[in-house]
């Protein structure tokens, strides 16, 4: 029989350099446009810092806890044509998190604003006339700048040249640059510990409410206008999404395989190098944290200092602990404050330390999840802002901080927990930036401290490198696994 020869259409070839959410994302936007992907992951598996971690029967994510945006998810699966409750199941939290102070008030958020107010009313006395309209505030500023900061490029003038851009420069009064979080809600509430409770939102992008500027007080907006949520097994079963929907998309994955380098022929980006051998390709995006995308991968290109050169946002210390009890007055997400909100923020900020009072976050899946810990046990993913690392000695300020914390712990719960510890495993800013090859170890790459950080993050693109492109947490719109998604969305518009 004689066969005719078909022409076929060779695919075009993309790389992507890690496989945290942001390059899970990007990867599957690329395969759903009919690109051949190869995905280069040095660790042994996906998820970068939104993994697992199981030791003793216990579970617990490494890194991410509150699910907010699902929409964003729903409608990456929905544009591969996939019904996302195939996938993966959430729900809406109701209340979204207990809070403790330490005068002993105990009050709870809810995703309802009628509800939080009430509750603030009832607990401080703050009238929940002035909760009711910081919400309201909040929800406009969201509207008017997310199309400019969050959903597009920020770095093309396409992006400024619409109406809601126009809108939002008319009232730039409203969104708030010229103050800081903490004088913003100072004026707004009378009671500390209100304005406490919303000067935490700038710790999402590992910032200063003393400094940052009171646009990042839109931070709350999501969970209380909008919900937060609990992704049924955890902030980790988004990566495992992501991870199936993409190797059925064909989505190739290459595990403990760290690329060396960037192939950069003329000024186009052509390839990587991984274990000495060149892999080419017509796309490559780094979902490596761009300081080190620049010094590691591409260490003769001139890199945009300014923006590589901006200051890290914080890390952490999380003790992932198995508690042999289990605390009817803990719900899924619980934060114990620090006395002195000001004097916690001097040390991370400026003293690069950690305050003896630190603000304790205690989250337990378990709540929801019955088998991420052995019956009447509890799996506490328990966490404190620190400085990114700059060399100090952690080992000394982990066992200082461990004290701390479980002094406050049985401060406020009136239970001794060291005893009740059955397991134990430990991250700093060390271990975090070695295992996510993350700069310092931050965990939103730069701080969002300056009014002009959203404009000096690195875009989704390079101006000097052609088809070279960039995704993740240290990149435009920013850290935090809603703003990741984004990232993926806006290089696949850039593709076009
Ligand atoms: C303790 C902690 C708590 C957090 N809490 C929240 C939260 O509650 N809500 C929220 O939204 N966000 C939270 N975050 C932030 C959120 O987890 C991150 O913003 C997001 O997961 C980062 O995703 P990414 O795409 O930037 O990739 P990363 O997670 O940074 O992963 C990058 C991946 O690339 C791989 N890689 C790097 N270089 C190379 C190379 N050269 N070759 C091959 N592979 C490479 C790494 O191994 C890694 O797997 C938290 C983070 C941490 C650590």
């Amino acid at each position: 029989m004689f066969l005719s020869p078909v022409m076929t259409k060779a695919k075009k070839k993309a790389i992507v350099i890690g496989s945290g959410v942001g390059g899970l994302a990007t990867a599957v936007r690329l395969a759903r446009k009919g690109l051949e992907v190869t995905v280069f992951e040095a660790n042994p598996s996906y998820g970068g810092k939104a993994t697992k971690i199981e030791k003793d029967g216990f579970f617990w994510g490494f890194g991410p806890s509150l699910f907010t945006f699902p929409e964003l998810l729903d409608e990456l699966f929905q544009l591969c044509g996939r019904n996302p409750a195939d996938y993966y199941h959430y729900h809406r939290l109701d209340p979204i998190c207990n809070y403790f102070f330490p005068d002993g008030t105990r009050l709870s958020a809810f995703a309802q604003p009628e509800k939080f107010a009430a509750e603030i009313e009832l607990k401080t006395g703050e009238p929940s006339s002035h909760v009711l309209a910081h919400l309201s505030k909040l929800k406009k500023v969201y509207l008017l700048t997310k199309d400019i900061f969050l959903f597009k490029s920020v770095h093309k003038l396409r992006s400024y040249l619409t109406l809601k851009s126009i809108q939002a420069l008319f009232n730039i009064s409203d969104i708030g640059i010229n103050t800081n979080m903490n004088a913003a809600n100072s004026r707004q509430f009378k009671d500390k510990r209100v304005v406490q409770l919303f000067n935490r939102y700038a710790t999402y992008n590992g910032s200063d409410p003393y400094i940052a500027p009171s646009t990042l007080n839109v931070i709350a907006h999501p969970e209380y206008n909008q919900g937060g949520y609990f992704l049924d097994g955890g902030m980790p079963d988004l990566s495992r999404s992501l991870y199936q929907l993409a190797c059925e998309l064909g989505v190739e994955f290459k595990f403990n395989s760290q690329v060396q380098k960037i192939n950069i022929t003329g000024k186009t980006a052509t390839g990587i190098f991984e274990k000495g051998i060149l892999h080419e390709a017509d796309i490559v995006v780094s979902n490596m944290d761009v300081v080190y995308t620049y010094q590691k991968l591409m260490p003769e290109q001139e890199a945009p200092a300014k923006i590589i050169e901006q200051p890290k946002s914080t890390s952490a210390i999380i003790f992932y602990w198995g508690i042999n009890r289990q605390f009817p007055e803990l719900d899924l997400h619980n934060i114990f404050f620090s006395g002195n909100y000001p004097r916690e923020f001097d040390y991370l900020t400026n003293k690069k330390l950690i305050y003896s009072d630190p603000t304790v976050y205690v989250f337990i899946s378990k709540k929801y999840q019955q088998q991420h810990a052995p019956a009447s046990c509890e799996n506490w993913f328990t966490l404190i802002n620190v400085p990114h690392d700059e060399g100090q000695n952690w080992d000394e300020l982990i066992s200082e901080a461990r004290k701390n914390i479980l002094a406050k712990l049985k401060a406020s719960l009136g239970v001794d927990i060291e005893p009740l510890i059955i397991s134990e495993t430990v991250n700093s800013p060390k271990t975090i930036g070695a295992k996510t090859l993350s700069h310092l170890g931050a965990l939103y790459g730069s701080s969002s401290n300056n009014k002009y950080s959203a404009f000096l993050r690195h875009p989704n693109f390079s101006r000097k490198i052609k088809n070279l492109y960039f995704c993740g947490g240290s990149v435009h719109p920013g850290g935090g696994v809603p703003l990741c998604l984004l990232s993926a969305k806006i290089i696949d518009e850039l593709i076009g």
